[in-house]
Order: C-alpha cells, then sequence, then structure tokens
C-alpha cells in the first residue's frame, strides 16, 4: 500500500474472483460462465459496431432497455443498466445502503466488500443449517436487504411467494433480489414490482445470455429507484455500458430460441450431473443455478479440490467455516461433466481410504 492510498480504506479486503485461465486443456468449471459461445446473432452485432467505435457509446442505451422492457413487460423508465450487474450492486450500494445493508452469512462474496467499499454498515443474517433462508430472521429490519435468488452458492430459491412476504414485512425498507441465476429454473419476481415499490430486482448477461466478458447487467424497479440509479451513473460514468455490449445484448435479448435451447442444456445436464453426484456418495443442495454444491460423505472438500485441480479440472472452493466441507461446480458441457466424473471415479477410492486410515 502508498503512503497515499486513502486511509478509511486501509483494511479492506477486496473480492477473489475465481481463477481465470485461458490455458487450453483447462475443464473450467469455477466461474459459472455458460459453455456455450453468445448467440451468433450476438456476434454479428458486435463485427457490425466495431467499426464505429470512434464514437462513445449510447448514454441511454435506449434501444437495449427497451427490449429489457419489452422482455420484463415494464416501462423502459423502469430499467437501469450497468457495467455487469457488479456495477449495478455497486451503484446500489452508494444509492440505496448509506444507512444500512442486510443480507445472509451465506450469499454472494460481493454484499460483504460493496458494503465495506461504500461503508455501510452490515447486518449478517445467518442462513438456517440447511442453508435455508428463515423469512422470520428478516422481519423489522432496519437496513436495505440483499437476497440472491436463487442464492449463490448453494442454488436455493425462495419462491415468489416468500419474496412477497420478505416485502411486506419490511415494506418501508427497499428489498433488492439479486436474479443473476433465475433463468435455470427459478421464477423471476418481477412481477411484483407492479404492486411493490420496495423491490428492486437486478440480474445480468453473464450467465444464462452467455455474455461473462462482454459484461452487462440491468435492474428493474419503479422509475423512482431508476432515476436514482441513473443520478450515480451520470456521476461516475455516463458511457458506463460500451456500444459493443449494448448491441450485442440486445441481439442476444432478441434470440429466444438460443437462450432456451443454452438453459434447457444447462437444466439437463445439472439433472444428470446431480443424480452422478449422488451415486458416488454426495449430497446436493437443491439447485436452481447453473451450478451444484456438492459435499462428499468422506473426503473433505479442500482436498477434493485440490486433487481435481492438479487434474487440470478447476472447482470452486470457499474457504470460509461454514462452507469448508462443499464445492461449488459449475454446469458446463455433458462432455465436461463426464470428464470430471471420470477423475472422481479415478480418486475417490484413492482419496476415501485414506480419510479411514
Ligand atoms: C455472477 C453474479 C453476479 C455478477 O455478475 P456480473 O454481471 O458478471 O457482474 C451478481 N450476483 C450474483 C449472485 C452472481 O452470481
Amino acid at each position: 500500500m502508498s503512503r497515499f492510498f486513502n486511509a478509511s480504506l486501509s483494511n479492506l479486503t477486496p473480492y477473489t474472483p475465481g481463477e481465470q485461465s485461458k490455458q487450453l486443456q483447462l475443464v473450467k468449471l469455477n466461474t459459472n460462465e455458460s459453455p456455450y459461445p453468445p448467440s451468433p446473432l450476438a456476434v454479428q452485432a458486435a463485427v457490425q459496431i466495431s467499426s464505429q467505435l470512434n464514437l462513445y457509446s449510447d448514454p441511454t442505451a435506449n434501444p437495449l432497455k427497451q427490449g429489457l422492457a419489452q422482455t420484463f413487460e415494464v416501462e423502459s423508465t423502469q430499467i437501469f443498466v450497468g457495467n455487469g450487474s457488479d456495477e449495478v450492486l455497486a451503484f446500489c450500494f452508494q444509492a440505496f445502503c448509506q444507512a444500512g445493508s442486510a443480507f445472509p452469512d451465506i450469499t454472494y462474496g460481493f454484499y460483504p466488500v460493496f458494503a465495506e467499499l461504500y461503508q455501510s454498515p452490515s447486518q449478517i443474517i445467518p442462513l438456517q443449517s440447511d442453508f435455508s433462508i428463515a423469512l422470520e430472521d428478516y422481519q423489522k429490519i432496519e437496513a436495505t436487504l440483499l437476497i440472491a435468488n436463487p442464492n449463490a452458492p448453494t442454488g436455493m430459491a425462495l419462491s415468489v411467494k416468500q419474496i412477497q412476504t420478505l416485502l411486506e414485512q419490511n415494506s418501508n425498507r427497499l428489498v433488492i433480489v439479486d436474479e443473476a441465476y433465475v433463468d435455470f429454473g427459478g421464477v423471476s419476481c418481477v412481477s411484483l414490482l407492479r404492486d411493490y415499490d420496495n423491490l428492486l430486482v437486478v440480474g445480468t448477461f453473464s450467465k444464462s445470455r452467455n455474455l461473462a466478458g462482454a459484461r452487462l447487467g440491468y435492474a428493474v424497479g419503479s422509475q423512482e429507484l431508476i432515476r436514482d440509479l441513473e443520478r450515480i451513473k451520470y456521476s461516475f460514468n455516463p458511457y458506463n455500458v460500451n456500444q459493443v455490449t449494448q448491441d450485442m445484448a440486445l441481439a442476444a435479448l432478441q434470440d429466444r430460441n438460443y437462450f432456451e435451447q443454452c438453459c434447457s442444456n444447462i437444466i439437463q445436464t445439472r439433472q444428470f450431473f446431480c443424480e452422478a453426484l449422488a451415486q458416488r456418495n454426495f449430497v446436493c443442495t437443491n439447485s436452481l443455478g447453473n451450478f451444484v454444491f456438492a459435499k462428499h460423505n468422506q473426503v473433505d472438500g479442500k482436498t477434493l479440490y485440490t486433487a481435481l485441480r492438479q487434474r487440470n479440472i478447476l472447482v470452486r472452493w470457499f474457504d470460509v467455516d461454514t462452507i469448508r466441507q462443499w464445492l461449488r461446480i459449475t454446469i458446463g458441457t455433458l462432455e465436461q461433466m463426464q470428464t470430471l466424473l471420470a477423475a472422481l471415479d479415478e480418486l475417490l477410492p484413492e482419496l476415501s481410504q485414506q480419510k479411514g486410515e
């Protein structure tokens, strides 16, 4: 740290992204990316716009907002777009979490980082021992509530009805629902916006729209909430979403068939993979994400993570007490999952024996 660094941020612990390696023989199942390329229409849109990049991007992002508004059946003034949903969430912390934020102890790792960065006092609410969220724990919360639904890294989801209860229990508090994984079998709570002005839904093109590297996130909420986010954006970077990304995202949104096909492949592969894990003595949460959260009955989480890493298979292990035995494994192609299963079949007999000695 230089002697010029902001002293009030000297204790900041940054978010640790999953390892990003372009090593070719690597089976990369650690950061919940899609194993499928972007829609061909999105790739075409990127090529078309590239010769006009001497010009600034459209700061209003109106065509893209209109596309999203149509998809969610809301007005385009109810849509905000950002450079990944991480940026959208950062703006939310600046806009809405000054007085405090509250979220579960096991959830998306960026919430506590933003809370620290934006000096939002945070209330961390433990999950139940089965990783479920108990709605009673969220009564009369004196802070802006953040709920990833489905949650990360468990993949477990609240129903729309349960989100509605949260909104009613906290009618004078903003509830931010992060739907990064909703397209893999969950149900969006966007429809609740008609009745609840304390709801803000956040989403991303990084997972179900195969555009993690393009960086596009969005928020859907009341016009007032969206205007607040725009105020932050225009005070920070009016051109936060570059034109290549705007055009690719709109094209990806319009290619509904491709999107549905990719999501349905992931759901099918997840089903196959969960069953295969169960046969190999793993327990899994009921994940509705593009990943599973699994624990072996005999073999330690870190041991397994390390052994897989040595075989060029990357999964995610969290150095956190409550989930130390668990691995989060992204659903890749069927072939990738079969490679992982074959590696497990070699490793598990060896590793379970060591444990028994
Ligand atoms: C991946 C993820 C994000 C971030 O997505 P980007 O749009 O790539 O920044 C946000 N929330 C959750 C819960 C995620 O898993």
